[in-house]
């Protein structure tokens, strides 16, 4: 055993550490296939474990790399050979529940999924949700300010945290465990380290803010040709739906084509229509709801907003119109396929799809370009296939971000920098920006052992 590995195992016990040989039998990341390659992966059980660990490691200026569910999208958690990789996995209970608080406090490696179910038994709910649940942490989501597909009405991972707990790159504790909705008392150092991808501190707690669990839950699939009416129907939802709209995923006819091919999946409404939108509102009272969703969305169709529509019946109906939205992996074959993750206003939306569109098959004439998203949260995810064996992401990275320069988008809505954005991060950030994360990041992590190369540059 090498001395650090030695020193470490000497500091938690050898049951703590997984050697660079048992790594390599595992995947890099969910989107990685490739053997997890670092010099050992470490699995704390405590707070006071990462403090330890990371004592060490800033002593020793040995890097480390922090790893919650691996489903980021941005190459956030692919280890160096000589990184030491710092997994919560162990670190997964959910600590409390506060009903009448409507407070939950639980550890950083807590799977989403299990956290929603478990709230739900509560009768309360935890509105954070998106297609990775079963793999994502509580503490992955916070680092990366995750989204999803309830924004539009509960806000991101920002506005579900009212404290956490997070160890700094020397081994000292943040304990910023608020439990309250209003907390006025200087600045809010919880809010540094959500979204700062794990690049100034390990999150160990977290309290989420809970939400009274919806009795109620209408979805549909709609369907119309011209990106105007899909604009004026979230409008429409939005006034008419009294609150209770919580979710508008928008998919252009080319997606919607392409998961619902052969050996895809099955399609509720016809293939050939240009925009379709998942709808889903939550309420609480089963048929007046129900009632109304209908009504409004009749209503949509008599003003010509909608072509055609399908209203869910059952949970399985629902879940079979969600598999469209968010199992993608038809789309994703064959290889390779470029994954993006932008933020532009709703009103550039369709002209710049067509940039991008036009872009791509320009570059490469069998090329194809698919778009879905949050549309609602003024968020597109992309993919892009080349459909040819060279490695093009440079090139696909100018045709999807350059156009979002003169419209002012983001590179990332949701997903983050990771590796993987890094050279884009001044198109939406500002020098001064960037120079005050710089600041930031030699403050709390003056040996850059955390995460290092991701989000800044070295
Ligand atoms: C099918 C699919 C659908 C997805 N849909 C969405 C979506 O709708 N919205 C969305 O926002 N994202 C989405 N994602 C991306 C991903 O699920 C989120 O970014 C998620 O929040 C990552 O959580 P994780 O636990 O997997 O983190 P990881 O991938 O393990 O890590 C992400 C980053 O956070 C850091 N990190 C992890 N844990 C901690 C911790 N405890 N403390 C400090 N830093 C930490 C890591 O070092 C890394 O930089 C999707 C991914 C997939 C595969």
């Amino acid at each position: 055993m090498d001395s650090t590995l030695a020193e470490l195992a000497k500091l938690l016990g050898e049951d703590r550490l997984v050697s660079a040989a048992a790594l390599a039998q595992r995947s890099t990341s969910y989107w990685n296939s490739k053997p997890m390659q670092a010099k050992a992966m470490l699995l704390p059980y405590s707070t006071e474990e990462v403090a330890s660990i990371l004592r060490w490691c800033n002593d020793n200026e040995q890097t480390v790399i922090i790893h919650g569910g691996l489903t980021n999208c941005v190459s956030a958690v692919e280890p160096n050979s000589g990184d030491i990789i710092v997994s919560l996995e162990k670190m997964n209970s959910i600590i409390e529940i506060d009903r009448v608080g409507g407070t939950a406090v639980v550890e950083g490696g807590a799977i989403l999924q299990t956290v929603q179910e478990r709230i739900a038994e509560e009768g309360l709910y935890f509105p954070l949700d998106l297609g990775a649940r079963g793999s994502c942490t509580i503490g992955g989501n916070v680092a990366t300010n995750a989204g999803g597909i309830n924004v539009l009405r509960y806000g991101m991972m920002r506005n579900l945290v009212l404290g956490l707990e997070a160890v700094l790159a020397d081994g000292t504790v943040v304990s910023s465990m608020n439990r309250m909705m209003k907390n006025n008392a200087g600045y809010d150092v919880k809010q540094l380290f959500i979204g700062s991808e794990g690049t100034l501190g390990v999150v160990t707690k977290v309290v989420l803010r809970l939400f009274p669990q919806p009795s109620s839950r209408q979805t549909s699939l709609v369907a119309t040709d011209d990106f105007e009416s899909v604009i004026s129907l979230l409008h429409l939802l939005q006034n008419d739906l009294a609150g209770t709209l919580s979710a508008y995923e928008v998919m252009w006819g080319e997606y919607y084509r392409a998961v619902t091919k052969e050996d895809g999946h099955r399609a509720p409404l016809p293939r050939d229509y240009k925009f379709y939108a998942v709808v889903q509102a939550d309420g609480c009272e089963q048929l007046a709801d129900a009632e109304r969703f209908e009504s409004v969305l009749g209503e949509a169709m008599n003003a010509g907003l909608l072509l055609d529509a399908i209203i869910a019946k059952s949970d399985a109906d629902s879940a079979d119109i969600w598999k469209i939205r968010e199992n993608f992996e038809p789309v994703l074959l064959p290889d390779p396929v470029y994954l993006y993750d932008v933020s532009l206003p709703i009103r550039d939306m369709a002209t710049y799809g067509e940039t991008v569109m036009r872009g791509v098959i320009e570059q490469w004439p069998d090329g194809r370009c698919y778009i879905m998203g949050h549309m609602a949260d003024g968020n597109l995810h992309l993919f892009v296939q080349p459909y040819d064996d060279g490695d093009h992401h440079e090139r696909a990275n100018e045709i999807v971000y350059e156009p979002l320069r003169e419209i002012g988008g983001s590179v990332s809505a949701e997903h983050g920098i990771g590796i993987e954005k890094l050279a884009w991060l001044p198109l939406s950030r500002t020098p001064t920006e960037i120079s005050l994360m710089k600041l930031m990041k030699t403050s709390l992590d003056p040996k850059n052992i955390l995460n290092r190369g991701r989000v800044l540059a070295d």
